[in-house]
């Protein structure tokens, strides 16, 4: 195995485009584990440690431009207000360690239906930025995710960056595993009100062979809260609103049965999750000094 290590992002680019076959690693930890259990033997590894603008973020207007390398640690720490969703999510990966040397682009990398990474950025809405010699683009959220463990990345490209919409509104991120930390999903849910657009958007985790949202769900949720004028008034959400919700982000779910979980058990968490991180949310857009006149 030959160990491939640029000290540019230039560089970088170049040798993806010499060596289509070559892995990137970032933090390592999912390549390590792949290649110490000899799931993987990769003729070459393309290690982007040396790449310093990889662990960096930029604040925009609307956005954050999150480096590929960016630890899950930094997001918890720095990036809790314009980015809540994420910042959960990424207290609930693994242990302080993991924290430390895995990002946002190793997460997109592997595709894992269980990336603790997906669901808030579906429910964020982000734009993957992929490059390769041949140029820059911008790949939606929506897009990435092409099959279990499969990204829309080219094999010349690498991900820079990942642009996250900065929140507008509450974002809330639940996750049910066998235990508490260092724990893979069973399944998992990212809800973020979007009071600009008055929207709702939603991410599942490991419910399905991929990250999807649950549009269904989103579209009545959006609709009743406008019919109603929900987002005027803040008044709470009603339990037949906030049921019917919970059944189509259940039946968005297209789960299997495997060692951490039965696919039945699965829709029906999911199900729970979304009421719950719906009525948080809610409850956090009603606190936020609005006018509560009309509140039920
Ligand atoms: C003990 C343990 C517990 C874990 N628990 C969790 C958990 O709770 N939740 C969770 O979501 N994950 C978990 N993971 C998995 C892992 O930590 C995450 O997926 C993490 O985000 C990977 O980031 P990384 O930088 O280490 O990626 P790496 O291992 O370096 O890379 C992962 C994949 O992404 C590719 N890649 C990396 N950077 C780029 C780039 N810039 N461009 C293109 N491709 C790239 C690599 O080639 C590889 O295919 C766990 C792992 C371990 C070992």
């Amino acid at each position: 195995m030959d160990f491939l290590r640029p000290a540019s992002w230039e560089e970088a680019l170049a040798a993806k485009a010499e060596h289509p076959t070559a892995v990137p690693i970032a933090g390592g930890t999912d390549v390590m584990v792949e290649i110490n259990f000899d799931h993987r033997r990769p003729e070459y590894l393309l290690d982007l440690n040396r790449i310093g603008e990889l662990s960096e973020w930029e604040v925009g207007q609307e956005s954050v431009r999150l480096g590929a390398s960016v630890p899950y640690s930094a997001i918890m720490e720095h990036l809790r207000t314009e980015l809540p969703g994420l910042a959960l999510a990424s207290h609930t990966v693994a242990s302080p360690q993991i924290r430390n040397r895995g990002g946002v682009g190793g997460n997109l990398g592997t595709a894992s239906p269980a990336g603790d990474a997906h669901p808030a950025l579906l429910a964020a809405g982000a734009d993957v930025e992929a490059e390769s010699v041949r140029g820059t683009r911008l790949i939606p959220i929506d897009t990435f995710y092409t099959g279990v463990k499969r990204n829309a990345l080219e094999p010349d490209e690498l991900i820079r960056a990942v642009h996250i919409r900065k929140a507008d509104g509450p974002q809330q991120y639940s996750k049910v595993g066998t235990r508490n930390a260092m724990v893979i999903a069973v399944c998992a849910f990212g809800l973020a009100l979007h009071p600009e657009t008055r929207t709702v958007r939603t991410g599942i985790g490991s419910a399905a062979p991929t990250p999807v949202r649950a549009r269904e769900a989103e579209a009545f949720l959006n609709a009743a809260l406008e019919e109603g004028g929900f987002w005027e008034s803040g008044k709470i959400i009603t339990p037949a609103i906030a049921k019917q919700f919970a059944a189509l982000a259940s039946g968005a779910c297209n789960p299997i049965d495997d060692v951490r979980g039965t696919a039945k058990y699965r829709r029906h968490a999911v199900g729970i999750m979304a009421r719950r991180t719906l009525g948080w949310t809610w409850e956090q857009y009603r606190g936020a000094g609005r006018t509560l006149e009309g509140a039920a």
